[in-house]
């Protein structure tokens, strides 16, 4: 395989990197038994990047088996918890060391802008490996109270191989949700990286060998979803797959599992999330948040606040400010000091967005602002605001995924519960008031799996974060998602009892 070498003059970062772009089977990198290529590209300018190795099922195979051997021979009950921990610490360290290069690899590949990576991407990667380092020799089994002849307990004990697939919008970030508490139970991975981003997870490789993790217990393949990403959902070695991505890849990877050996499945799919502003917000808070909520990472984010309604009374005043509010987020080159978004992160995604736009456009909405491509070269949208929807359009129903939000008007809290809660997703909702009984009343309505209270897209790993409905099964972050990752094993042991 390639070795990739790259050196960054921008304004934001100065510095070089250089990694190996195969196969990461074994603790050893290779080509892949196809020895098939793809090119990366630049969402920037649409240049190809580099070209990385990308696997098909015979890897995926192979990685299992090396996984199996890992988790049979070095890792699961073979080591404990408090080593899993040093090392998921160490590689927090060396993480750490190589913040801003990790960061502005992310940059380059996703499109996303260096001042988010290097401070929201990087360092929650960071801090998340470093809280599940800190649950890795305290997730206790229980004792529990039967009768005197009796002493019953549980384990918490380690799954084996798991298959993790993650999306490309939070590529490293993704990652530390996935291999944090993985690892940090004992389980051996396979993880498949997008195949719109899969640099910082090459660049992670080396940390994972220095960190001291043995060979194969983390296995990296790149590849194709219906390809790579398929032989994982598949596999009959794997007891468990945890997916981030698309409804629609949601539902295959179910429909793989059922038909393969019933391997326990998390999803953290889409959504269309509402979030809600009354007449009684703090208004330049509430602009200031639903800005973020909608606009934050080009609106790729599964969370992003789409459906903003707004409370009759102050709709005019609302609507003014956020469109100011959005008109002063500049557009540009991600490695720029003063940008606020860059590219969309592919070609497909651009041109996914722009069919929405004009969707919006042909269904009688009023494009508000935006709505257009910003300037000519690379996968820039400008930011756009619909109104004058009506529920049953796409851009309403639908997640674009995209910079793109639409404002709707509603009257009273009956009113924006209904309108908030139509809608097959439930991953997240927001509700801005200072009247903090409405606020907390209305919090507890939505049916969302993360409801935000006069703030949106704020994550943290203490924090668990999940879908109601089609949004996803199972929680990440926090204690929930160790559940994820072990089998409850109850041991009776007879103290008495004779037969
Ligand atoms: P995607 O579903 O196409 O791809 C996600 C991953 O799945 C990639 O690694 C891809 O290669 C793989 N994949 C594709 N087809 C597959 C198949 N048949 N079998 C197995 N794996 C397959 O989604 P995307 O375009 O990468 O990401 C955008 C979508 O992801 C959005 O809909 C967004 O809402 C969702 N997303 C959700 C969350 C969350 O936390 N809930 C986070 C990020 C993104």
């Amino acid at each position: 395989s390639q070795i990739f070498s790259y050196e960054f003059d921008t304004p934001s970062f100065k510095g070089k990197t250089s990694f190996n772009t195969g196969l990461y089977i074994d603790g050893q990198f290779v080509e892949g038994a196809e020895k098939q290529t793809h090119d990366v590209i630049n969402p920037t300018n649409g240049k190809v990047t580099t070209k990385i190795c990308v696997g098909t099922g015979k890897d995926i195979d192979l990685a299992v088996k090396a996984a199996q051997k890992a988790f049979d021979t070095k890792w699961g009950l073979n080591t404990p918890g408090s080593v899993r921990g040093k090392l998921l610490n160490k590689l927090a360290d060396l993480m750490e060391r190589d913040a801003k290069e990790l960061a502005a690899i992310e940059s380059l590949d996703n499109g996303k802008t260096f001042s988010w990576s290097s401070s929201i991407d990087i360092p929650g990667a960071i801090a998340t490996i470093r809280y599940y380092a800190g649950w890795a020799d305290k997730n206790h089994g229980q004792t529990l109270e039967t009768d005197e002849n009796k002493l019953a307990y549980t384990r918490h004990e380690p799954i084996g191989v798991v298959g993790q697939i993650i999306p490309w919008n939070f590529p490293l970030l993704m990652m530390s949700w996935k291999i944090g508490p993985a690892l940090a139970t004992g389980n051996t991975i396979v993880l498949k990286p997008s195949e719109f981003t899969p640099l910082t997870a090459l660049r992670m490789i080396p940390l994972i060998s220095e960190a001291g993790f043995p060979p194969g217990v983390v296995n990296i393949v790149n590849g194709y979803g219906h390809i790579a990403g398929q032989a994982i959902s598949e596999h009959m070695g794997i007891e468990k797959v945890a997916f981030t991505g698309s409804t629609v890849v949601g539902r295959k990877i179910m429909e793989a599992a059922a038909k393969s050996n019933l391997k326990k499945v998390t999803l953290e799919l889409g959504g269309k999330s509402p979030n809600v502003i009354f007449d009684d917000a703090d208004l330049e808070q509430a602009v200031n948040w639903s800005s973020h909520g909608i606009f934050w990472n080009h609106g790729q984010a599964c969370c992003a606040g789409s459906r903003i309604f707004v409370q009759s009374k102050i709709y005019d005043q609302f609507l003014e400010k956020f469109t100011a509010k959005a008109k002063s987020l500049k557009v540009g080159d991600p490695f720029a000091t003063d940008s606020y978004q860059g590219p969309q992160v592919s070609e497909i995604q651009f041109n996914r967005i722009m069919s929405y736009i004009d969707s919006g456009k042909k269904d009688g909405a009023t494009v508000h602002l935006g709505g257009e491509q910003h300037g000519t070269e690379g996968y820039f949208i400008q930011p756009t605001i619909f109104t004058n929807v009506k529920p049953e359009m796409k851009i309403v129903k639908e997640e674009i995924f995209g910079p793109v939000g639409v404002v709707i008007k509603f009257e009273d809290e009956d009113d924006v519960v209904r309108q908030a809660n139509d809608t097959t997703y439930g991953l997240a909702a927001a509700v801005f008031s200072q009247d903090i009984n409405k606020a907390l009343r209305v919090a507890h309505k939505l049916k969302a799996g993360t409801a935000w209270v006069n703030c949106a897209n704020t994550l943290n790993p203490q924090v668990p974060f999940g879908g109601y409905k089609q949004s996803g099964i199972g929680r990440e972050l926090g204690e929930y998602a160790l559940a994820n990752y072990t089998n409850v094993k109850a041991v009776h042991v007879n103290i008495g009892q004779k037969m």
